[in-house]
C-alpha cells in the first residue's frame, strides 16, 4: 500500500510515492512552470507520476492522493488564486486529479502538509501543540492544538504571515500593508536591506548588488563576514519575528515552534555571526518553547 505525496512550490514540484510508515519509495522534482495557465502544467505533472511510477521496482497498491500547495483549500479541495501561480482563479485540483486517477486527493495549504509531516514521521512526532513556520519567499504557517491542525471557519486559520506588524507598513502580495510575511521572508530581508542601505552611509559589500540580484544567501554570506548592513537586516528580522511569535505563542501555548528550510539560515547566522546580536527568535529558546529547526531539501 502507498499514497502518492504532491508538493506544488511557486518554483518546484516534488512528488513521491511514500508508504504508511513514511518511507519514500520514490520521488522526483520538476519545474512548475507557475507563470502558464493550469491546462499546461496538468499534462506535464501526469507523464510525471506515471513516468515515477513505471520505475518503481515493484508493484503497488495506490491508495489516495495528498497535495500541499499554496491557498489550498482543506475543505473544498481548491486551489485559490496563489499569487506564485498564474493558474486562473480557484482550481478545484483534488476533482480534477480524483478524475484522473480514481483514487481519493485531500489538499492542504503547504505549511499545513509540512505540518502534518512532522507530526507524523519528524520532528513532530508525539507532540500535539505546536506551530510549524516556512520561510522563502514568504512565510506559511501551520498551528497544531490538541493534536489537530486549526483550519478554522473558512479552511485558511493559521496564517501567521499575515499578521500586521506595522499598520501601513510594507506592502504585501495579499493586499494589506505591513504583514509579517514582508519583513520577515527573503523577500523580506532583501526589502529591509534596500531599505537600510537607503537610509544610511553605512559601508557595504552589498552596495555593489543590485538590488534584483540581491539573494538571501548573497546577505546570509555578508552576516558571516561581519558586514554591518547584513547584520543589521538580521537583527530586525529576528526581533519582528520573536514578537510575532510571542503573540502566537500567548495565543495558542505550544511546546514547540519547528523552522523549516529557509529560516534555519536566519536562526542559524543570527547565532553564528553575533553574541551581540538580540536575536529574539534564540531568546526565546530560554523561556521554555523548544525551537527546532529541520531541513527542506
Ligand atoms: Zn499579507
Amino acid at each position: 500500500m502507498a499514497v502518492l505525496g504532491i508538493d506544488i512550490g511557486g518554483t518546484t514540484t516534488t512528488i513521491g510515492f511514500v508508504t504508511e510508515t513514511g518511507e519514500i519509495l520514490a520521488e522526483s522534482t520538476m519545474p512548475t512552470q507557475g507563470k502558464d495557465h493550469i491546462t499546461y502544467y496538468l499534462p506535464r505533472l501526469y507523464e510525471q507520476i506515471n513516468t515515477l511510477k513505471s520505475n518503481l521496482t515493484s508493484e503497488i497498491n495506490l491508495k489516495g492522493i495528498g497535495v500541499g500547495a499554496p491557498n489550498a483549500n482543506f475543505f473544498k479541495g481548491t486551489i485559490e488564486n496563489p499569487p506564485n501561480l498564474a493558474w486562473g482563479g480557484v482550481i478545484p485540483l483534488a476533482d480534477i486529479l480524483e478524475k484522473e486517477f480514481k483514487v481519493p486527493v485531500k489538499i492542504t495549504n503547504d505549511a499545513n502538509a509540512a505540518a502534518i509531516g512532522e507530526m507524523l514521521f519528524g520532528a513532530a512526532k508525539g507532540m500535539k501543540n505546536f506551530i510549524l513556520i516556512t520561510l522563502g519567499t514568504g512565510l506559511g504557517s501551520g498551528i497544531v492544538i490538541d493534536g489537530k491542525l486549526v483550519y478554522g471557519h473558512t479552511g485558511f486559520a493559521g496564517e501567521l504571515g499575515h499578521l500586521t506588524v506595522k499598520p501601513g507598513g510594507r506592502l504585501c502580495g495579499c493586499g494589506k500593508r505591513g504583514c509579517l510575511e514582508t519583513y520577515v521572508s527573503v523577500t523580506g530581508i532583501r526589502r529591509t536591506v534596500s531599505k537600510l542601505l537607503a537610509d544610511t552611509m553605512e559601508e557595504s559589500h552589498l552596495r555593489d548588488v543590485s538590488q534584483t540580484n540581491l539573494t538571501g544567501e548573497m546577505i546570509t554570506e555578508a552576516a558571516l563576514r561581519g558586514d554591518r548592513v547584513a547584520l543589521q537586516a538580521f537583527e530586525y528580522t529576528g526581533e519582528v519575528l520573536g514578537q510575532k511569535l510571542a503573540d502566537a505563542i500567548a495565543f495558542s501555548s505550544p511546546e514547540a515552534i519547528i523552522f523549516f528550510a529557509g529560516l534555519c539560515f536566519i536562526t542559524n547566522t543570527c547565532h553564528r555571526t553575533n553574541a551581540q546580536t538580540q536575536c529574539a527568535t534564540i531568546k526565546l529558546a530560554r523561556h521554555g518553547i523548544l525551537l527546532i529547526c529541520t531541513f527542506w531539501p
